[in-house]
């Protein structure tokens, strides 16, 4: 399987480089993940030759925007921290970044904001650093590692990755039209789950594919697909797409009912996705499905990252119509 490449600030791969000489190693990083992807660690601070341990910084306001500064000696780091930050931006080639939390350079939200005196006047900003990295890649995978203890985040994070480097390994290559093509027959389940507009355009995109320059090909299908992987795949679209890999497999009614079933207890939030999905694919691949089989959407990073087992948040009340067939055991005169 493609392996991301992935940015991280350097501090949560164990890193001795925080201002107390510290680390904040991150289990699920350092740990299942570690296997699958490759790191590019980043290290700001340490970049700008503050060394370690160094003084503690904090944003400060000011007429000109955000201000980075030494909390003792009052050094304004800003402009330096903004260049180093425009030069990693201009060559970052990564399929997700995971940044520090709670951190003035590496913080992607809830930073605190300070006058030069007293308490800070709001706590809803970005670390420098982070901000023009977001900024310059507004489609990027971004996360830190406090909301990667979410479940749902943590598999949203690993799934976008995953993709982003699938598409990158296809983009980088001596590529052509019909191989796009092919891509997006494998995406196709997967961008449905996430945003039906996009994967519509995308499919707009890959018809045009042989009348668009590769440059100009490869810019808007890279766009859109990015884009529709950012969008959260919800419960009703993730049952859409399992009932739509369902219709087009060859089952015997009980395996479909079973299947619906399933489909069913997901949606009211009585199993994971995992359920659904592990059967569609072993039906998939039992029949020999090719179109199903490969879809992204049933395997979208490897399964020992055990990512999908959680259930679906605020499951919605009311059933939806779900047809049972008939067990024939019930309706004979001899059962109890
Ligand atoms: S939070 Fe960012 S700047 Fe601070 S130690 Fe970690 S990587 Fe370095």
């Amino acid at each position: 399987m493609t392996r991301p490449r992935v940015a991280v600030s350097t501090c949560l791969l164990g890193e001795p480089v925080r201002f107390n000489g510290g680390h904040s190693r991150s289990r699920f990083l350092t740990g299942p993940l570690a296997p699958y992807v490759d790191w590019v660690p980043i290290c700001p601070e340490v970049e700008l030759g503050l060394g370690t341990p160094r003084e503690t910084l904090r944003l400060e306001t000011s007429p000109s925007g955000p201000r980075l500064m030494t909390r003792a000696s009052r050094n304004d780091l800003t402009e330096a921290m903004s260049a180093l930050a425009g030069e990693r931006a201009a060559t970052l080639d990564a399929d997700g970044y995971v940044f520090k939390a709670k951190s003035p350079t590496c913080g992607i939200h809830g930073i605190p904001l300070y006058p030069p005196q007293g308490p800070p006047i709001d706590r809803r900003n970005r670390g420098l650093f982070a901000e023009s990295i977001i900024r310059a890649h507004p489609l990027l995978a971004v996360e830190d590692e406090g909301r990667l203890n979410d479940a749902l985040l943590r598999e949203a994070f690993v799934e976008r990755i995953f993709a982003h480097a699938r598409l990158r390994e296809l983009l980088d290559g001596d590529w052509r039209p019909r191989d796009l093509v092919a891509f997006h027959a494998r995406h196709k389940m997967q961008i449905l789950a996430h945003d039906p507009d996009l994967y519509r355009r995308a499919g707009r995109i890959v018809a045009d594919a042989g009348t668009l320059a590769r440059t100009e090909l490869a810019a808007a299908y890279a766009q859109t697909f990015r884009q529709a992987l950012s969008k959260r795949a919800s419960l009703g679209r993730n049952v859409n797409v399992l009932q739509h890999c369902l219709g087009m497999l060859d089952l015997d009614p009980v395996r479909r009912d079973d299947l619906l079933t399933l489909v069913e207890s997901y949606r009211v939030g009585l199993v994971p996705l995992s359920v659904p999905a592990t059967l569609l694919r072993h039906h998939a691949h039992g029949q020999n499905a090719a179109y199903v089989r490969e879809q992204s959407y049933l395997s979208p990073y490897p399964d020992a990252l055990r990512l999908r087992h959680h259930l679906p948040p605020d499951p919605p009340i009311a059933a939806s119509p779900v047809r049972h067939r008939a067990d024939p055991s019930c309706s004979s005169p001899t059962s109890g």
